[in-house]
Formats: structure tokens, sequence, C-alpha cells
């Protein structure tokens, strides 16, 4: 990658390689959202992409998207919510200091914004699957996807599903995911509507003019350097910079080594760019954290740390465990769990399979589990203990784990060994406006810049929902082409 960010004076350019009224950086989730409104607003876009083809991390994902306030499918499947439920949610799960401004546009649009996905060819099937789990296996369309019904957040907003999954019957997790199923109907209705694509094509450099304004872009394809006029705006939709090892070490050192559902062109070059500008960055420390832990065990035994106590209600969203494992208890985990809900966990349906790790060490009590795993004496025997005393009343007051799931530890009893068992992506990136303009670090607009998806910061701070990376890739995607194109 070359080093030289400095933005390049349009003065220095004679002839321009390429031009267009809006210039999209990324044919991703944030970039296809950008072009299809810009070009509605009647704008010539060009979309510039580093690799061979339209895609990125979205058509890789699970295409899970965070959508609610009493969408349709949502109503279709009985399920009540309503734009100030999910701000309530979206405002404890993913702070502390999420942008309100955003997260209010994001809850008011939302209904508008399943109806897009929709009008655009993206198809939600209307069945609903409750199942503890990472992402739906089948090809049921909702989900809870955030904690929504688990303590604490249940008792803060009325608990509503809001991972709206588009339908996809043979999926496989990490491999062939329903995101796929929104980029393949999104990029066929920006081609229906003249947008052009360059591929293997990286952007490198912003381009100013005199005043300061963003009118183009500087690029490398096939080892030439390429110049792009932008006659309207310039979008950044390059995603995170989880595979920028210097950033991840300057910036969210918590997750050196473990970069995950992210994808190596994920360098984090559009936030240096706009730096380079004087753009505004945020929470450039928060980071999502997968946990290769199988939902359906996970609700069935108890999380410890390295000091044998319980830190999460095990039914929760396995994000919310995985960000409290990485980032509260020193990355270690073990789960307790005996034989009979080992094997019912197993027997039940998962889109996480190969999360089901072998017990590490079993034994005949809980005293003996406790010496083998070398905890403490006596600490996981009144973790199990006061556990087991709440639990033969079916209630866990300690943590709130619904009782569903709450039953004594019985023997023999196992614990697998869950540490060091995190990866994720980062989720801080450009400051922007709820109109997707990049904003300096003076709190004024860059002129001619938008941005969206990953290399901004969107809708999280500290905490994730699944489904909010592609919901505000595409939410403030639309912004920014509607933005640059009126620009
Ligand atoms: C396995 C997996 C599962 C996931 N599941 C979910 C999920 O269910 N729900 C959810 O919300 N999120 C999920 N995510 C995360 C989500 O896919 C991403 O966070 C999201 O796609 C980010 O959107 P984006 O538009 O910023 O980036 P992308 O969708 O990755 O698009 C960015 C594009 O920019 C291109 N690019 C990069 N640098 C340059 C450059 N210099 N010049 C030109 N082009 C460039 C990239 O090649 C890429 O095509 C998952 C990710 C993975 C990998």
């Amino acid at each position: 990658m070359s080093t030289d960010l400095h933005p390049l004076s349009a003065d220095e350019i004679t002839s321009w390689d390429h031009e267009a009224d809006v210039v999209v950086a990324g044919y991703g989730i944030a970039g296809v959202s950008a072009s299809i409104e810009a070009a509605r607003a009647g704008a010539d876009v060009l979309v510039l992409e580093r690799t061979g083809g339209w895609g990125g991390a979205a058509s890789l994902s699970g295409g899970i998207l965070y959508l609610g306030g009493g969408t349709r499918l949502q109503k279709a499947l009985g399920f009540e919510d309503t734009p100030e439920n999910m701000k309530a949610f979206m405002l404890a799960a993913l702070g502390p200091g999420a942008d309100e401004a955003k997260i209010s546009e994001y809850c008011d649009g939302s209904v508008e914004h399943y109806e897009w996905l929709v009008a655009n060819g993206v198809v939600f099937k209307e069945s609903f699957w409750g199942e503890p789990g990472w992402e739906i296996p089948g090809d049921d369309g909702l989900m809870f996807s955030g904690g929504e019904n688990a303590a604490p957040f249940n008792e803060i907003a009325t608990p509503a599903p809001r991972g709206h999954v588009p339908q996809m019957s043979d999926k496989r997790t990490g491999e062939k995911g329903g995101g796929y199923m929104i980029m393949e109907p999104l990029s066929r209705v920006a081609a229906e509507l003249g947008v052009r694509a360059e591929y293997d094509v990286r952007v490198q450099r912003l381009v100013v003019d005199r005043d300061g304004r963003v009118v183009g872009v500087a690029a490398k394809q096939y080892g030439k350097e390429l110049t792009v006029r932008a006659r309207r705006g310039v979008v950044l939709a390059t995603g995170s910079f989880a595979y920028n090892k210097e950033m991840v070490a300057a910036y969210a050192p918590q997750l050196e080594g473990r970069p995950g559902a992210a994808i190596e062109e994920h360098d984090g070059r559009a936030i240096r760019m706009a730096q380079a500008l004087g753009a505004d960055l945020a929470h450039m420390d928060a980071t999502e954290v997968a946990f290769f832990g199988d939902p359906q065990l996970m609700a069935r035994g108890i999380l410890v740390n390295g000091r044998g106590q319980r830190y999460v209600p095990e039914d929760t969203y396995p994000g919310r465990i995985g960000q409290l494992t990485l980032l509260k208890n020193d990355n270690r985990a073990f789960l307790i769990i005996d034989e009979s809900s080992y094997e019912a966990g197993c027997a039940a349906t998962s889109s996480t399979p190969f999360f089901r790790f072998h017990p590490k060490w079993v034994a005949e009590t809980v005293e003996e589990l406790e010496s083998d795993m070398g905890l403490p004496g006596g600490t996981l025997q009144t973790t199990v203990e006061v556990y087991n005393r709440h639990a033969a009343d079916g209630v866990d007051p300690v943590l709130g784990k619904k009782s569903e799931w709450v039953k004594p530890i019985g023997t023999p009893v196992a614990a697998l060994d869950l540490r060091n068992c995190t990866a994720g992506f980062t989720l801080g990136g450009l400051r922007t406006t709820v109109n997707s303009e990049v904003l300096h670090v003076s709190g004024e607009p860059i002129p001619g810049l938008f941005a969206a998806g990953r290399c901004t910061s969107g809708v999280c701070a500290w905490g994730y929902a699944s489904g909010t990376s592609l919901g505000d890739g595409s939410f403030f995607g639309r912004r920014a082409g509607v933005s640059a194109a009126a620009n």
C-alpha cells in the first residue's frame, strides 16, 4: 500500500482518467446503497472497487439486518415494536456513548428502510426462529440478534426480535451466508439504474481543489495511477480497519491478532485518507467480538471466568458474551455443564455446530472439577452452589438468565475450555452527520466528502447487536448517496 496519504491538488491534474457526478469507493453494502440512491437522484455514478467484483464483507456475511420499530415482518409474525422501544434498547445495548442522533434517525426510518430493501429485491420469509444462536440455520426471516429478550435489556425495553435475515436455505456460516442475498439484488438494481463500476481499482488519496473541496480520488489499477473526477461528491465505503495492524495496535489493541468477520481489504485506508484532510474520528476503540461457543450449549450451562465466577446471563446475545469475555474478563471463559445438558445442547439445531467443543475436564463432583481445572479452592463450588440453590426454584436472581434455561447443574459435570475463543472487527471510524457528511475536527462538514459503513462510526459505540453493521451501512449508505448527489 502506498504510504502517501496527502491529498492531491486538482491543479496538478491535467486530464482525468474517469469522471462521474458521484464517485463511490468500495462496492459492499454501504457502497451499493449509496450508488442506488445517488443514481435515483439523477446522478451519474461510478463505483471504484479494489477486488474483482461487488460484494465485500457484506456478501460473505450472515445477512442479519437490524431493523424494527414495527416492520411488516415483525407485525406479520405477531411482534409489537415501536421506534421508541427500539431506540430504548439500542441506546442501552450499543453504548455507552452511542450516537443518539443517529440512533433516533435509524429507528424512525427503520420501517421505511425495510420496505426499501424489499422493493429492491431482498426477500424475507415470514417465519421466526427463536432458538439461541449466532445466525438462523435455515431460511427463517426473523430472530433475536442483540440480547433484547435477555437480562438486563428485557427490563429496559419490551423485547422484540429485530434480526431480519434474507431467505436462503443452504447456508454455511462464514462461507455462504445470507449477505449474498442482499448484495445480489441490490447490485442488480444499481446496474439497472446505470451505475458504472471499475474493478481492481484501489482508491488511495483524495483530490481537493483550492477551496479544500473534495473533487475526486487518486487510485491505482494494475500498477497504473488513475485520477477520477467527482463532479458532485465522493462517498467513502471501504470498510473497517480490522486488518490494519498499526491502526488496531493504536486504537483497538484488544483485537490485536484476532481480526474476524471482516476481509483483508478492510485496511483502514479511507479513514487515513480523510484524516489527512482533517477528518474527525469517533469510537475508535469499539469492537464487535465474536465468541466461539455454541449458544445452544452456553444457554444450558454456566459460563465462569478465571476466578470461577459467573459474569453474564448465558442465554444472551453471544456477541455480548464475547465482549464481556474479552474486554472485561481477560479473555478467560469456561463453560460448566452437566452431561444431560451437554447432550441436549448437542441434539438441538444450531447454526454453529462447529463451536460445540468437547469437554476438556470431566468429573464426578464440582469439587473435583474445580481442582482439575486449577481454580482456587471453593470458587467454582460456591458459584455452582449459589446457582443451584436458586435454580431449584427455576430462577437466576444473580444474573437474570430466563427460567426456561435455568436448571440445577448435576453430575457428571464437565468444563469446556473457552479461553482465547474470540475474534472481531472494529466499529470506530470517521465521524459523520446523520446525512453521512464527513466532519472535520472543527465540527464542519468537509465539502464534497461523504462516508458510510464500517469506515465510519455508526450506531454502535461500545456494544453491538448482530445486524447493526449491514443495517447502518445500508441506511446511512443511502443517505450518503442522496447527500452526494444533491451536492
Ligand atoms: C462471515 C461474516 C459474517 C457477518 N455477518 C454479519 C451479519 O449477519 N450482520 C451484519 O450486520 N454484519 C455482518 N458482518 C459484518 C458486515 O459484513 C460488515 O461489517 C459490513 O459488510 C461492512 O460494510 P461496508 O460497506 O463498510 O464494507 P464491505 O461490505 O466490506 O464493503 C467494502 C468494500 O470496499 C472495498 N475496498 C476496500 N478498500 C478499498 C479501496 N482502497 N479502494 C476501493 N475499494 C476498496 C472492499 O473490497 C469491499 O468490497 C459479517 C461479516 C463476515 C465476514
